[in-house]
Protein backbone atom coordinates (compact mmCIF):
# COMPACT_ATOMS: atom_id res chain seq x y z
CA UNK A 1 0.00 0.00 0.00
CA UNK A 2 1.18 3.46 -0.87
CA UNK A 3 1.82 6.30 1.16
CA UNK A 4 -1.12 7.60 -0.65
CA UNK A 5 -3.21 5.46 0.40
CA UNK A 6 -2.45 5.34 4.10
CA UNK A 7 -2.68 9.31 4.16
CA UNK A 8 -6.54 8.97 2.13
CA UNK A 9 -7.70 6.30 4.77
CA UNK A 10 -6.42 8.67 7.84
CA UNK A 11 -7.76 11.78 6.07
CA UNK A 12 -10.45 11.08 3.84
CA UNK A 13 -14.21 9.37 4.41
CA UNK A 14 -14.86 6.16 3.98
CA UNK A 15 -17.93 6.70 1.05
CA UNK A 16 -15.59 5.10 -1.46
CA UNK A 17 -14.05 2.54 -0.14
CA UNK A 18 -10.48 2.43 -0.46
CA UNK A 19 -9.31 4.09 -4.06
CA UNK A 20 -7.99 1.80 -6.72
CA UNK A 21 -5.45 3.87 -7.62
CA UNK A 22 -3.44 7.10 -7.02
CA UNK A 23 -3.04 9.45 -10.45
CA UNK A 24 -1.01 11.92 -10.67
CA UNK A 25 -1.34 13.08 -15.00
CA UNK A 26 -3.14 12.42 -17.51
CA UNK A 27 -2.83 13.05 -21.70
CA UNK A 28 -5.63 11.85 -24.23
CA UNK A 29 -6.98 8.57 -22.73
CA UNK A 30 -3.90 8.00 -20.71
CA UNK A 31 -3.49 8.32 -17.13
CA UNK A 32 -0.23 7.89 -15.13
CA UNK A 33 -0.31 6.43 -11.13
CA UNK A 34 2.30 7.69 -8.60
CA UNK A 35 4.37 4.65 -9.51
CA UNK A 36 5.06 5.64 -13.05
CA UNK A 37 2.45 3.29 -14.56
CA UNK A 38 0.59 3.58 -17.24
CA UNK A 39 -3.29 3.05 -17.88
CA UNK A 40 -5.14 3.68 -20.38
CA UNK A 41 -8.42 5.59 -19.32
CA UNK A 42 -11.84 3.41 -20.75
CA UNK A 43 -14.10 4.76 -18.37
CA UNK A 44 -13.42 8.79 -18.79
CA UNK A 45 -13.57 9.76 -15.14
CA UNK A 46 -17.63 7.67 -15.34
CA UNK A 47 -18.40 9.23 -18.76
CA UNK A 48 -16.96 12.99 -17.76
CA UNK A 49 -13.16 13.23 -19.44
CA UNK A 50 -15.44 13.68 -22.95
CA UNK A 51 -11.48 15.55 -24.46
CA UNK A 52 -9.55 13.04 -22.05
CA UNK A 53 -7.25 14.43 -20.40
CA UNK A 54 -5.07 17.55 -20.27
CA UNK A 55 -6.70 18.66 -23.65
CA UNK A 56 -5.12 21.73 -24.82
CA UNK A 57 -8.23 23.16 -26.24
CA UNK A 58 -9.80 22.83 -22.44
CA UNK A 59 -6.23 23.78 -20.75
CA UNK A 60 -6.53 27.14 -23.24
CA UNK A 61 -10.14 27.85 -22.41
CA UNK A 62 -9.70 27.23 -18.50
CA UNK A 63 -6.22 29.19 -18.30
CA UNK A 64 -7.44 31.98 -20.43
CA UNK A 65 -10.64 32.50 -18.22
CA UNK A 66 -9.42 31.90 -14.72
CA UNK A 67 -6.95 35.06 -15.61
CA UNK A 68 -9.53 36.58 -16.92
CA UNK A 69 -12.78 36.12 -14.58
CA UNK A 70 -12.95 32.89 -12.80
CA UNK A 71 -16.08 33.67 -10.26
CA UNK A 72 -18.46 36.48 -9.55
CA UNK A 73 -21.84 34.92 -8.25
CA UNK A 74 -25.38 34.67 -9.55
CA UNK A 75 -26.02 38.78 -8.60
CA UNK A 76 -24.10 39.36 -11.78
CA UNK A 77 -23.84 37.77 -15.24
CA UNK A 78 -20.96 37.14 -17.86
CA UNK A 79 -20.43 36.08 -21.80
CA UNK A 80 -19.70 32.82 -21.27
CA UNK A 81 -22.77 31.86 -18.98
CA UNK A 82 -25.32 33.34 -21.61
CA UNK A 83 -22.81 32.00 -24.36
CA UNK A 84 -23.34 28.66 -22.93
CA UNK A 85 -27.00 28.59 -22.05
CA UNK A 86 -27.73 30.08 -25.97
CA UNK A 87 -25.53 26.56 -27.74
CA UNK A 88 -27.04 24.24 -25.30
CA UNK A 89 -30.50 25.25 -26.47
CA UNK A 90 -29.28 25.60 -30.26
CA UNK A 91 -27.90 22.13 -30.45
CA UNK A 92 -30.68 19.86 -27.59
CA UNK A 93 -33.75 21.94 -28.42
CA UNK A 94 -35.99 22.73 -31.49
CA UNK A 95 -35.76 26.41 -32.39
CA UNK A 96 -40.14 26.35 -32.67
CA UNK A 97 -40.07 25.95 -28.04
CA UNK A 98 -39.63 28.50 -25.59
CA UNK A 99 -36.28 26.77 -23.30
CA UNK A 100 -34.39 27.98 -20.71
CA UNK A 101 -31.18 26.82 -19.07
CA UNK A 102 -30.47 26.84 -15.30
CA UNK A 103 -26.94 25.98 -14.02
CA UNK A 104 -25.51 23.85 -11.50
CA UNK A 105 -22.89 21.99 -10.20
CA UNK A 106 -23.29 18.47 -10.38
CA UNK A 107 -25.49 15.85 -12.02
CA UNK A 108 -27.62 15.24 -8.68
CA UNK A 109 -28.08 19.16 -8.53
CA UNK A 110 -29.05 19.26 -12.08
CA UNK A 111 -32.11 16.63 -11.01
CA UNK A 112 -32.24 18.30 -7.57
CA UNK A 113 -33.49 21.66 -9.80
CA UNK A 114 -35.73 19.48 -11.95
CA UNK A 115 -37.28 18.18 -8.84
CA UNK A 116 -38.27 21.59 -7.44
CA UNK A 117 -39.48 22.69 -10.96
CA UNK A 118 -41.94 19.55 -10.86
CA UNK A 119 -43.04 20.67 -7.39
CA UNK A 120 -43.88 23.99 -9.13
CA UNK A 121 -46.78 22.33 -11.30
CA UNK A 122 -48.81 22.10 -8.12
CA UNK A 123 -48.12 18.21 -8.17
CA UNK A 124 -46.19 15.81 -6.28
CA UNK A 125 -46.14 13.00 -7.34
CA UNK A 126 -43.20 11.71 -9.49
CA UNK A 127 -43.22 8.55 -11.40
CA UNK A 128 -39.77 6.97 -11.78
CA UNK A 129 -38.30 3.87 -13.48
CA UNK A 130 -36.99 1.08 -11.75
CA UNK A 131 -33.21 0.56 -11.18
CA UNK A 132 -32.81 4.42 -12.34
CA UNK A 133 -29.67 6.64 -10.77
CA UNK A 134 -30.34 9.89 -10.42
CA UNK A 135 -27.74 11.09 -7.56
CA UNK A 136 -27.48 10.99 -4.01
CA UNK A 137 -28.46 13.93 -2.37
CA UNK A 138 -31.73 13.59 -0.51
CA UNK A 139 -34.12 14.81 -3.91
CA UNK A 140 -32.47 12.71 -6.04
CA UNK A 141 -32.11 9.55 -3.94
CA UNK A 142 -35.59 9.59 -3.24
CA UNK A 143 -35.94 8.94 -6.70
CA UNK A 144 -33.57 6.04 -6.87
CA UNK A 145 -35.11 2.70 -6.48
CA UNK A 146 -32.56 0.70 -4.92
CA UNK A 147 -32.81 -0.34 -0.69
CA UNK A 148 -29.43 0.00 -0.22
CA UNK A 149 -29.41 3.19 -1.30
CA UNK A 150 -32.27 4.72 0.32
CA UNK A 151 -32.55 2.89 3.67
CA UNK A 152 -29.97 4.41 5.32
CA UNK A 153 -31.48 8.55 4.73
CA UNK A 154 -35.48 7.53 4.48
CA UNK A 155 -37.54 9.05 5.44
CA UNK A 156 -36.80 10.90 1.61
CA UNK A 157 -39.27 13.40 -0.16
CA UNK A 158 -41.89 10.82 -0.82
CA UNK A 159 -44.61 10.19 -3.73
CA UNK A 160 -43.03 8.56 -5.84
CA UNK A 161 -43.99 5.32 -7.59
CA UNK A 162 -41.59 3.27 -9.75
CA UNK A 163 -42.11 1.38 -12.87
CA UNK A 164 -40.18 -1.58 -14.70
CA UNK A 165 -37.86 0.37 -17.38
CA UNK A 166 -39.11 1.14 -20.93
CA UNK A 167 -42.60 -0.83 -19.81
CA UNK A 168 -44.93 1.17 -21.59
CA UNK A 169 -48.45 -0.49 -19.85
CA UNK A 170 -46.64 -0.51 -16.57
CA UNK A 171 -45.73 3.84 -17.65
CA UNK A 172 -49.26 3.81 -18.92
CA UNK A 173 -51.02 2.48 -15.40
CA UNK A 174 -48.83 4.85 -13.02
CA UNK A 175 -49.18 8.09 -14.58
CA UNK A 176 -52.79 9.77 -13.21
CA UNK A 177 -53.61 13.32 -13.43
CA UNK A 178 -52.06 13.84 -9.99
CA UNK A 179 -48.61 13.24 -11.30
CA UNK A 180 -46.06 16.45 -11.26
CA UNK A 181 -43.70 14.03 -13.76
CA UNK A 182 -42.14 10.74 -15.14
CA UNK A 183 -38.29 10.79 -15.09
CA UNK A 184 -36.51 8.43 -17.76
CA UNK A 185 -32.70 7.97 -18.56
CA UNK A 186 -33.36 7.34 -22.13
CA UNK A 187 -29.93 5.35 -21.30
CA UNK A 188 -29.19 3.91 -17.69
CA UNK A 189 -25.90 4.01 -16.90
CA UNK A 190 -24.95 2.83 -13.55
CA UNK A 191 -27.81 0.13 -14.13
CA UNK A 192 -25.03 -1.53 -16.54
CA UNK A 193 -25.78 0.36 -19.94
CA UNK A 194 -29.72 -0.43 -20.55
CA UNK A 195 -31.18 1.74 -23.89
CA UNK A 196 -34.90 2.54 -24.28
CA UNK A 197 -36.56 2.18 -27.05
CA UNK A 198 -37.48 4.70 -29.20
CA UNK A 199 -40.81 3.55 -29.27
CA UNK A 200 -40.95 3.85 -24.92
CA UNK A 201 -39.91 7.84 -25.22
CA UNK A 202 -43.05 7.85 -27.66
CA UNK A 203 -45.47 6.58 -25.61
CA UNK A 204 -43.82 8.50 -22.65
CA UNK A 205 -44.51 11.56 -24.40
CA UNK A 206 -47.92 10.64 -25.28
CA UNK A 207 -49.22 9.50 -21.79
CA UNK A 208 -47.33 12.44 -19.78
CA UNK A 209 -48.97 14.87 -22.23
CA UNK A 210 -52.60 13.37 -21.47
CA UNK A 211 -52.12 13.63 -17.91
CA UNK A 212 -50.74 17.11 -17.81
CA UNK A 213 -47.55 16.19 -16.29
CA UNK A 214 -43.77 16.58 -17.46
CA UNK A 215 -41.85 14.59 -19.30
CA UNK A 216 -38.41 14.89 -17.66
CA UNK A 217 -35.06 13.07 -19.58
CA UNK A 218 -32.33 12.64 -16.94
CA UNK A 219 -29.42 13.05 -19.41
CA UNK A 220 -26.26 13.70 -16.54
CA UNK A 221 -24.54 10.33 -18.23
CA UNK A 222 -25.68 9.65 -21.79
CA UNK A 223 -26.08 13.52 -22.78
CA UNK A 224 -23.19 15.35 -24.23
CA UNK A 225 -22.28 13.75 -28.09
CA UNK A 226 -21.41 10.32 -25.90
CA UNK A 227 -24.11 8.56 -27.79
CA UNK A 228 -23.01 10.08 -31.10
CA UNK A 229 -25.91 12.66 -30.72
CA UNK A 230 -25.73 15.57 -28.28
CA UNK A 231 -28.61 13.64 -26.44
CA UNK A 232 -29.16 10.03 -26.43
CA UNK A 233 -33.04 11.01 -27.14
CA UNK A 234 -32.46 13.02 -30.22
CA UNK A 235 -32.97 10.45 -32.49
CA UNK A 236 -36.68 9.11 -31.10
CA UNK A 237 -37.90 12.61 -32.04
CA UNK A 238 -39.34 13.25 -28.47
CA UNK A 239 -39.07 16.62 -27.13
CA UNK A 240 -39.19 16.85 -23.56
CA UNK A 241 -39.92 19.03 -20.67
CA UNK A 242 -37.00 19.09 -18.77
CA UNK A 243 -33.73 17.83 -19.51
CA UNK A 244 -30.92 17.45 -17.07
CA UNK A 245 -27.17 17.62 -18.14
CA UNK A 246 -23.70 17.35 -16.30
CA UNK A 247 -20.89 14.62 -16.27
CA UNK A 248 -19.40 14.76 -19.56
CA UNK A 249 -20.33 19.18 -19.93
CA UNK A 250 -17.43 20.57 -18.51
CA UNK A 251 -15.06 17.75 -19.67
CA UNK A 252 -14.11 17.16 -16.10
CA UNK A 253 -14.93 20.82 -14.75
CA UNK A 254 -17.91 20.49 -12.27
CA UNK A 255 -20.82 21.63 -14.18
CA UNK A 256 -24.40 20.88 -14.25
CA UNK A 257 -27.65 22.03 -16.45
CA UNK A 258 -31.45 21.76 -16.17
CA UNK A 259 -33.31 22.56 -19.47
CA UNK A 260 -36.44 23.46 -19.18
CA UNK A 261 -38.56 23.42 -22.03
CA UNK A 262 -42.28 25.03 -22.69
CA UNK A 263 -44.09 25.99 -19.68
CA UNK A 264 -41.07 24.14 -17.82
CA UNK A 265 -38.86 27.00 -19.26
CA UNK A 266 -40.60 29.61 -16.87
CA UNK A 267 -41.75 27.90 -14.14
CA UNK A 268 -38.65 28.86 -11.81
CA UNK A 269 -39.18 32.68 -10.70
CA UNK A 270 -36.72 35.03 -8.22
CA UNK A 271 -36.54 33.25 -5.13
CA UNK A 272 -37.56 29.72 -5.99
CA UNK A 273 -33.52 28.30 -6.24
CA UNK A 274 -30.40 29.21 -6.18
CA UNK A 275 -26.58 28.15 -6.56
CA UNK A 276 -23.59 30.26 -5.77
CA UNK A 277 -21.25 28.47 -8.01
CA UNK A 278 -23.61 27.70 -10.77
CA UNK A 279 -22.78 28.94 -14.02
CA UNK A 280 -19.61 30.36 -13.03
CA UNK A 281 -17.53 31.80 -15.99
CA UNK A 282 -14.71 29.22 -15.70
CA UNK A 283 -16.80 26.35 -16.01
CA UNK A 284 -19.02 27.78 -18.56
CA UNK A 285 -15.57 28.22 -20.42
CA UNK A 286 -15.00 24.53 -19.54
CA UNK A 287 -18.40 23.43 -21.39
CA UNK A 288 -17.62 25.86 -24.38
CA UNK A 289 -14.47 24.33 -25.17
CA UNK A 290 -15.99 20.62 -25.25
CA UNK A 291 -18.98 21.97 -27.15
CA UNK A 292 -16.08 23.64 -29.68
CA UNK A 293 -14.47 20.79 -29.73
CA UNK A 294 -16.76 18.07 -30.44
CA UNK A 295 -18.14 19.96 -33.45
CA UNK A 296 -14.40 20.95 -34.81
CA UNK A 297 -13.15 17.56 -34.59
CA UNK A 298 -16.30 15.50 -35.74
CA UNK A 299 -16.42 13.50 -32.12
CA UNK A 300 -19.94 13.06 -32.28
CA UNK A 301 -19.50 10.58 -35.51
CA UNK A 302 -16.17 9.98 -33.65
CA UNK A 303 -18.69 8.34 -30.85
CA UNK A 304 -20.82 6.86 -33.01
CA UNK A 305 -17.92 4.69 -35.02
CA UNK A 306 -15.85 3.83 -32.06
CA UNK A 307 -18.46 2.36 -29.58
CA UNK A 308 -20.21 0.40 -32.90
CA UNK A 309 -16.26 -1.34 -33.48
CA UNK A 310 -16.24 -1.91 -29.36
CA UNK A 311 -19.26 -3.67 -29.73
CA UNK A 312 -19.16 -5.54 -32.60
CA UNK A 313 -15.66 -6.96 -31.26
CA UNK A 314 -16.41 -7.46 -27.77
CA UNK A 315 -19.35 -9.33 -28.50
CA UNK A 316 -17.19 -12.10 -30.98
CA UNK A 317 -15.88 -13.60 -27.51
CA UNK A 318 -18.69 -16.15 -26.26
CA UNK A 319 -17.96 -15.36 -22.71
CA UNK A 320 -19.49 -12.13 -23.64
CA UNK A 321 -23.58 -12.71 -23.45
CA UNK A 322 -24.88 -9.46 -24.47
CA UNK A 323 -23.47 -5.93 -25.34
CA UNK A 324 -25.23 -2.96 -25.71
CA UNK A 325 -25.88 0.51 -25.47
CA UNK A 326 -25.10 3.41 -28.23
CA UNK A 327 -21.87 5.17 -29.22
CA UNK A 328 -19.37 4.89 -26.83
CA UNK A 329 -21.06 4.44 -23.62
CA UNK A 330 -20.74 0.21 -23.52
CA UNK A 331 -22.09 -2.18 -21.37
CA UNK A 332 -21.35 -5.93 -21.61
CA UNK A 333 -22.91 -8.81 -19.98
CA UNK A 334 -20.61 -11.57 -19.29
CA UNK A 335 -21.35 -15.74 -18.76
CA UNK A 336 -19.88 -15.56 -15.23
CA UNK A 337 -20.31 -13.20 -12.20
CA UNK A 338 -16.56 -12.26 -12.60
CA UNK A 339 -17.07 -8.82 -13.60
CA UNK A 340 -14.83 -7.06 -10.16
CA UNK A 341 -12.17 -10.10 -11.52
CA UNK A 342 -12.24 -8.52 -14.94
CA UNK A 343 -12.04 -5.02 -13.64
CA UNK A 344 -9.24 -6.27 -11.85
CA UNK A 345 -7.03 -8.03 -14.36
CA UNK A 346 -7.76 -5.09 -16.95
CA UNK A 347 -5.91 -2.59 -14.54
CA UNK A 348 -3.30 -4.86 -13.55
CA UNK A 349 -2.49 -4.67 -17.21
CA UNK A 350 -2.94 -1.48 -17.66
CA UNK A 351 -6.98 -0.57 -18.41
CA UNK A 352 -9.16 1.30 -16.33
CA UNK A 353 -12.77 -0.16 -17.14
CA UNK A 354 -15.45 -0.69 -14.49
CA UNK A 355 -18.14 -3.41 -13.27
CA UNK A 356 -21.85 -2.03 -12.93
CA UNK A 357 -22.62 -5.34 -11.50
CA UNK A 358 -21.58 -8.94 -10.87
CA UNK A 359 -21.68 -9.87 -14.35
CA UNK A 360 -21.66 -5.98 -15.92
CA UNK A 361 -18.85 -4.32 -17.66
CA UNK A 362 -19.17 -0.59 -18.16
CA UNK A 363 -17.10 1.56 -20.47
CA UNK A 364 -17.28 5.05 -21.11
CA UNK A 365 -13.79 6.04 -23.00
CA UNK A 366 -13.01 9.56 -23.68
CA UNK A 367 -14.59 10.47 -27.29
CA UNK A 368 -10.86 11.03 -28.12
CA UNK A 369 -9.40 7.37 -27.74
CA UNK A 370 -7.47 6.61 -30.79
CA UNK A 371 -8.02 3.73 -32.94
CA UNK A 372 -4.11 2.06 -31.06
CA UNK A 373 -5.79 2.13 -27.90
CA UNK A 374 -9.14 0.87 -28.86
CA UNK A 375 -7.26 -1.51 -31.23
CA UNK A 376 -4.72 -2.40 -28.19
CA UNK A 377 -7.86 -3.15 -25.84
CA UNK A 378 -9.53 -5.66 -28.22
CA UNK A 379 -6.54 -7.48 -28.85
CA UNK A 380 -5.51 -7.92 -25.04
CA UNK A 381 -9.79 -8.48 -24.41
CA UNK A 382 -10.08 -12.36 -23.98
CA UNK A 383 -6.58 -12.49 -22.22
CA UNK A 384 -8.17 -10.18 -19.23
CA UNK A 385 -11.08 -12.89 -19.83
CA UNK A 386 -8.82 -15.56 -19.23
CA UNK A 387 -6.64 -13.72 -16.24
CA UNK A 388 -10.34 -13.18 -14.64
CA UNK A 389 -10.71 -17.05 -14.97
CA UNK A 390 -13.67 -17.21 -17.31
CA UNK A 391 -14.11 -20.36 -19.37
CA UNK A 392 -15.35 -20.15 -22.79
CA UNK A 393 -19.01 -22.11 -22.83
CA UNK A 394 -19.18 -25.33 -23.09
CA UNK A 395 -15.32 -26.03 -22.03
CA UNK A 396 -14.23 -27.71 -19.08
CA UNK A 397 -13.53 -25.45 -15.94
C1 LIG B 1 -23.96 10.25 -12.39
C2 LIG B 1 -25.39 10.47 -12.59
C3 LIG B 1 -26.11 11.37 -11.77
C4 LIG B 1 -25.47 12.07 -10.60
O1 LIG B 1 -24.46 12.94 -10.99
P1 LIG B 1 -23.41 13.48 -9.91
O2 LIG B 1 -22.61 14.50 -10.66
O3 LIG B 1 -22.63 12.32 -9.43
O4 LIG B 1 -24.20 14.09 -8.82
C5 LIG B 1 -27.44 11.58 -12.06
N1 LIG B 1 -28.05 10.95 -13.08
C6 LIG B 1 -27.40 10.08 -13.87
C7 LIG B 1 -28.12 9.44 -15.01
C8 LIG B 1 -26.06 9.79 -13.64
O5 LIG B 1 -25.42 8.91 -14.41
Amino acid sequence: MSDLHERYAASLMNSFGPPKLALVRGEGAHVWDNEGREYVDLLGGIAVNTLGHAHPALVAALTEQVGTLGHVSNFFTTPRQVELAERLLALMTPADVEARVFFSNSGTEANEAALKLTRLTGRTHLVAMEDAFHGRTMGSLALTSKQAYRTPFEPLPGHVTWVPFADVEALAAAVTDETAAVVIEPLQGEAGVNEAPAAFLTAAREITERHGALLWLDEVQSGMGRTGTWLASQPSGVVPDVVTLAKGLGGGVPIGATIGLGRAAHLFEPGHHGTTFGGNPLSCASALAVIDTIERDGLLARATEVGARLRSSLARDPRVTEVRGLGVLVGLSLAESAAPAVVAAAQEQGWIINATGPDRIRLAPPLVVTDADVTAFLDAWPGLLDAAGLTAPGSPS
